[in-house]
């Protein structure tokens, strides 16, 4: 009787493929991975079924090449989880398993050790450093000290001996280091203690901690600098103490050293870390940790998600609205849902944490499928930003600021305080014009004016990354009167610079914090105590604690009233209550402007009147009323070619299928999509639309089926967002 293996091969297609295994090897587990021949290729996959029947034919069956794991690296959870994934998300379930893995694990070689990394003295270093010790007061000695106790972790070492790793290049260059494993390591000499919590904190941790041991979601609803941290840190330490482990997300850009620092320093312990920017290495042994139980603690971004986590104790989603939740490409699964999936299979509380709670958040706890703690005030001595709105209308404005708003800067400048200038474009001017017959450059691939970036001196588009040299002279006219138009963060930087010579401008984007060595000279920059300006993207709306800012000054306000996106009024009132947020989070009270030329905008006067609560409260009223999400699900079908002609054929074919199947289902389109052009191609969409979700659910596998069958469909590159967040 052949033996059978069903296997998550990491192929574009929407099915497990079988392999039989060679005689006289063993069954392998489900959850274990295996090295099969797929077309001429040699592929890792993930074992999810064994069977003694397969539906090809004995000599049609490729046998398994190797078997990778004597253990299941998945758990039964887990795998149950990426599979209603890849149903729900209608993505390939080859795909999802391969995302959810870390890439170290996928290559197939053999797994990294148990435990934390760590460094200890090697018998040579002990016997030379007591008869010739290095010199007193130097870091190679204190590090020698850190070791003559025995060995020690190397992020303990990065928590209490910055700058260790030269010093430890030295010694090691002697032979008088090893490294080492160890389990379990305690980062401090004891945790720094906790903050007495506030009667409201109090009363969050309690419901949490009462909820453990079953499935149990909340949505801690606090204003910034609440202390909701303090929150999930109370909560992760009862969850410890009885042995189970916990599952941390958050937003990319919020997990900083600063972070980090806090939850080790907190906890006593070294935690586990995930995020896009560690080695692969750091994230397979990060992720090797909390499958074997070891990791007690997991910190992650987005993907970390889908970490095995044998002895489940709590989920924590912070700043849960933030869309860098949602994958944007390939496996478009949103980290928030999924943790609600999760955290119910698990049978453990799921905190959602967030001082704007998106609106499908907000619905949850209004119809008591969450339940809602809210934290009111800020925490210790500080106190809420005073808002007030700045219109622009007839006023003089030097570079996109208002004289009032500079004048603002200087004077907190003055006292020896930071401001902070918010602008959502980087580079210098998102235009380059010429006076004297109108032309603007463009990309020759999107049809969209070309950003320009001084400091590098090229020509970029934001949109497919294509760059071009800046001409001296206009190319259509030959006049030279090509002047940038409108201000990026880069400008902005150098008009302050210009205007306030004395004080440090730091300019925080994509552009200045992309290589790691730009990052840590940021950082080192917010870090200097005395006056600063900062200016800077949607990267300053968190991350970073900054000490002393006591103003906020918001430019760009007017590009998100009036944009079509139904949900831009909810970015839009997120984003500026972020960025506030950051103003005044220490003794001194904080300001923040907004400049507007639509002071009468009834977003604004919601904001200013009733803060965040009363925006999402006037906000959720209208999507009831226009049947938008959450009060509807959504899913778009988006597809691109050379020729438009193709994309239309495509989706007609598409919305003639869903009017024909199903009554419940609206198919709306074909439509252009918000960018019809990009990279060259050309982008059409339809939007499909139903009340129940499970309407969708039932529909949409059918429809993708007929689909996959036309050749129309081999034409175009398409591809199906459930649940979409970017409706482009
Ligand atoms: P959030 O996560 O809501 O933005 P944090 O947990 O970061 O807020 O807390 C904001 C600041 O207030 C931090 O510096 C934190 O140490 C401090 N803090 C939090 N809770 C308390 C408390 N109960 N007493 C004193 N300080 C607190
Ligand atoms: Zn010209
Ligand atoms: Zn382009």
């Amino acid at each position: 009787m052949p033996r059978i293996v069903r296997v998550a091969v990491p192929v574009p297609l929407p099915r497990l493929f079988d392999y039989r295994l060679a005689d006289g090897s063993s069954m392998p587990s489900v959850g274990c991975r295996v090295r099969v021949p797929f077309s001429g290729r040699d592929l890792v996959g993930i074992v999810l079924a064994c069977d003694s029947r397969s539906d090809l034919a004995d000599d049609q069956l490729k046998p398994v090449s190797e078997i990778l794991d004597a253990q299941p690296l998945l758990t039964s959870e887990l795998i149950a989880t990426l599979e209603w994934a890849s149903r729900y998300y209608q993505h390939g379930v080859g795909e999802v398993f391969d995302t959810a893995l870390p890439a170290l694990l996928r290559g197939g070689r053999e797994l990294p050790q148990a435990g934390v990394a760590g460094i200890a003295l090697s018998p040579t270093g002990r016997q030379e450093c007591a008869q010739t010790p290095p010199r007193a007061g130097t870091r190679v000695r204190a590090l020698v000290e850190c070791l003559e106790a025995g060995s020690v972790a190397t992020a303990a070492l990065d928590q209490n001996l910055p700058g260790w790793r030269a010093s430890a290049r030295s010694l090691r260059s002697r032979g008088w280091l090893e490294d080492v494993r160890l389990q379990g390591a305690i980062v401090g000499d004891c945790p720094v203690a906790a903050p007495a919590l506030n009667e409201e904190q109090q009363a969050a941790v309690d419901a949490v901690v009462s909820g453990v041991g079953g499935f149990a979601p909340f949505l801690l609803d606090g204003v910034t600098g609440s202390g909701k941290t303090e929150v999930y840190l109370a909560a992760i330490g009862e969850v410890i103490a009885r042995g189970q482990q916990a599952l941390v997300l958050v937003p990319e850009i919020a997990l900083t050293p600063q972070t980090t620092r806090r939850f080790r320093e907190r906890l006593g312990f070294d935690i586990a870390i995930l995020h896009s920017g560690l080695s692969e290495r750091e994230r397979g042994v990060a992720w090797l940790s909390a499958a074997r139980g070891e990791a007690r603690v997991v910190l992650g971004t987005r993907s970390a998600i889908f970490v095995p986590l044998p002895k489940p104790g709590l989920i924590v989603v912070d700043e849960e609205h933030d869309i860098s939740y949602k994958q944007q490409d390939g496996f478009r699964y949103h980290a928030r849902d999924l943790a609600v999936f999760r955290a119910r299979s698990l049978g453990v509380p799921l905190v959602l944490g967030s001082a704007t709670p998106s609106l499908e958040s907000l619905a949850n706890a209004q119809s008591r499928r969450y339940r809602l703690l809210r934290l009111s005030r800020r925490a210790g001595v500080a106190r809420p930003p005073s808002l007030e709105i700045m219109d622009l209308r007839n006023k003089r404005l030097d570079q996109g600021l208002a004289i009032s708003s500079l004048s603002a800067i200087e004077a907190c400048v003055g006292r020896g305080e930071q401001a902070l200038v918010f602008r959502n474009r980087r580079g210098y001017a998102p235009v380059l014009f010429c006076h004297a017959c109108g032309w603007s450059a463009e990309c020759q691939r999107c049809d969209r004016p070309l950003t320009l970036h001084r400091g590098v001196a090229r020509l970029r588009c934001h949109h497919c990354g294509s760059e071009a040299r800046v001409p001296a002279t206009c190319p259509a006219c030959a006049s030279t009167t090509l002047a940038p138009q409108g201000q990026g963060t880069e400008r902005l930087e150098e008009v302050l610079q210009q205007r306030f010579p004395g004080t440090p401008v730091v300019r925080v984007d994509r552009d200045s914090t992309r290589s790691r060595s730009g990052r840590e000279e940021v950082l080192e920059r917010l870090d200097v105590p005395g006056p600063r300006i900062l200016v800077g993207t949607q990267m300053l709306a968190k991350g970073h604690d900054l000490a002393n800012l006591t103003l906020v000054v918001v430019t760009g306000v007017d590009q998100g009233l009036y944009s079509v996106d139904f949900r831009a009024g909810e970015r839009l009132g997120q984003l500026i209550v972020q960025v506030s947020g950051r103003a005044g989070r220490a003794e001194r009270p904080g300001a923040v402007i907004l400049q507007t030329h639509h002071p009468e905008h009834p977003l604004l006067h919601a904001l200013i009147g009733g803060g965040y609560a009363a925006l999402a409260r006037g906000l959720l009223n209208e999507r009831r009323q226009a049947g938008l999400p959450p009060f509807a699900t959504f899913s778009l079908l988006r597809a691109e070619a050379r020729e438009q002609a193709d994309v239309t054929a495509f989706l007609k074919i598409a919305v003639e299928f869903a009017r024909a199947s199903a009554p419940d289902i609206t198919a709306h389109g074909p439509l252009p999509a918000p960018m019809p052009r990009r990279a060259g191609y050309q982008r059409s969409q339809v939007l499909i639309e139903s009340i129940e979700r499970s309407t969708m659910q039932a529909f949409l596998p059918e429809w993708l089926g007929q689909l996959r069958k036309r050749k129309e469909a081999r034409k175009v590159r398409w591809s199906i967002d459930v649940d979409p967040v970017e409706m482009g």
